[in-house]
């Protein structure tokens, strides 16, 4: 009898606990990815996962092997399959976003009334949610208690290596061959190919994100302390999504460091935020839909299509949110600080509601994570639980002069200010016009000015906050 292995957003063979549980029984194993329409992920998380798909199936057939891939629903698909190739079990990895969640719970119904196991796993976080708890059981609500509390746990497991002496079961002829999904899965860009920036940037796969983790561990793990804040340097590992799309856990991650012997605390506790943001999910299955702080209800966001334009395309005036917006748009990643500053920007500049954000972020990010995204737009906004305060308004200006000081980042990403100097580049609408225009840029017409003044829209968002606090 096979065991089927439901891949999901587990696209790896090592510390892959639901495939070595079943190699290890013995059986030969099936293994099959559904797509399902109703699950899909934003645009530039899509294009990833047509790579996933395509690097787990080359890394199954190194062992004889191949990923099944269907399309439709799950819930119905699985239980098929099983029928048909008749099944002992089916084995997945757990995951923890509601929709997901649903679909698992009433699948393992269904095996159960087929007499058919399903088995599911840990491993996409270093601890369940359910298990990081405050003395009296409850949720914890800030960060550094949720970590400490995390870090006495202990450690997971030690990752497991890819499993060896695989068997393959045949796919079962009466389940229809014709419906594997052999070709084009449908995920990709038609036209306009608007994919050229990722396919430049990155690679899926487990041993991209392998070779990822070996290069940050040995080159920039010592130094990024300091270097994690420059966006220009470069210094963070990039690993997410290769997180994200489980390429890679962070067990394997954690490992990794503890066994480099470098100091690790502050990267480790960057993970521990991925953790938090999964308990939080875990116990707010809306945290893309309501504020957390309910008071932010009656917040009056403007209505601005044309601001939200000019955010999403990179043209605000502010060139250090204009890098970061175009930063994602061309290669579907931006540096965290540049996030931080993005997002500020468009929910106190321009008071428009943190979901509008959230929602572009889905769509374009590689990274796309169901419970980072909404938590990190909700610590921004001021909405959330453990958030920053609403009324402390990152001045674009300084933030680009501190993180950016030569300007080195935001001259890659606008290129129209290349030849600017640093003197001039992080304000160049206060910059001499005939200074700016020997360097090519008349404002305007080269670069745009702002869309707004910091002054006036920083009193704007205050007034806003300050009406609420009396309300
Ligand atoms: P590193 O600094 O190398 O950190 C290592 C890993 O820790 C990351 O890969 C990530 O898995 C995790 N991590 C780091 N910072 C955070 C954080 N603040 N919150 C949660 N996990 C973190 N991260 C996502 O993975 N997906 C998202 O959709 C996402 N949306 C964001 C939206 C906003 C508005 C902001 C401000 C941040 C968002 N982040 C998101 C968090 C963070 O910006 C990225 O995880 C980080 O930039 C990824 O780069 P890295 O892998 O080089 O990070």
């Amino acid at each position: 009898y096979p065991i089927i292995v439901w891949f999901r957003e587990d696209f790896r063979l090592s510390d892959n606990a639901a495939l070595s549980a079943a190699v290890e029984k013995g059986h030969p194993v099936l293994c099959v990815f559904v797509l399902d329409a109703a699950a899909f992920p934003g645009g530039a998380a899509r294009w990833w996962l047509d790579g996933a798909l395509r690097a787990l199936d080359a890394a199954l057939r190194t062992h004889g092997g191949a990923l099944h891939v269907l399309r439709g629903s799950a819930a119905r698909l699985i239980p098929e399959l099983a029928q048909c190739s008749g099944a002992a079990a089916v084995h997945w990895n757990r995951r923890y976003d509601p929709g997901g969640r649903a679909v698992d719970a009433s699948l393992k119904g269904t095996l159960r009334q087929m007499g058919v196991a399903g088995h599911s796993f840990a491993g996409a976080l270093l601890h369940e949610p359910w298990t990081v708890r405050t003395r009296t059981g409850t949720p914890f609500q800030m960060f550094t208690p949720f970590w400490r509390a995390a870090c006495a746990v202990g450690g997971p497991r030690p990752p497991l290596p890819a499993p060896s002496g695989f068997s393959f079961a045949e796919w079962p002829e009466s389940f229809g061959e014709n419906r594997v999904v052999a070709a084009g899965f449908g995920l990709l860009p038609v036209a306009p190919d608007w994919a050229a920036g990722l396919r430049e940037e990155w690679t899926p796969g487990e041993t991209a994100a392998q070779d990822g983790l070996t290069r940050f561990v040995t080159e920039d793990l010592a130094a990024y302390g300091r270097a994690r804040d420059i966006p220009a340097a470069e210094g963070t590992s990039r690993l997410s999504p290769y997180l994200r799309f489980g390429h890679i856990t962070p067990a394997q991650v954690r490992q990794a460091v503890l066994e480099s012997g470098q100091e690790g605390t502050k990267f480790l506790a960057e993970i521990g935020w991925r953790e938090f943001a999964w308990s939080l999910l875990f116990e707010h299955e809306d945290l893309t839909r309501r504020n957390l702080r309910s008071a932010f209800d009656a917040l009056p966001w403007r209505t601005d299509p044309a601001g939200l334009r000019a955010w999403q395309a990179g043209r605000t005036g502010y060139p250090l949110v204009d890098a970061g917006m175009r930063q994602l748009w061309r290669t579907g990643w931006m540096h965290n600080r540049v996030r931080m500053v993005v997002a500020s920007f468009l929910v106190k500049h321009l008071l428009i509601d943190w979901r509008q954000g959230e929602a572009w972020f889905a769509d374009t990010l590689v990274d796309h994570d169901p419970a980072s995204n909404p938590m990190n737009w909700q610590w921004n906004a001021g909405t959330g639980v453990d958030a920053a305060p609403f009324f402390r308004i990152m001045n674009p200006l300084l933030q680009s002069e501190k993180f950016d000081p030569e300007g080195d980042y935001i001259r890659r990403w606008v290129p129209e200010l290349a030849d600017v100097p640093a003197g001039m580049i992080h304000a160049p609408w206060a910059a001499d016009a005939g200074a700016l225009g020997a360097c090519g840029v008349v404002l305007g017409r080269d670069y745009p000015a702002p869309i707004v003044d910091h002054r006036q829209a920083r009193a704007r968002a205050l007034a806003a906050w300050t009406a609420l606090r009396k309300e």
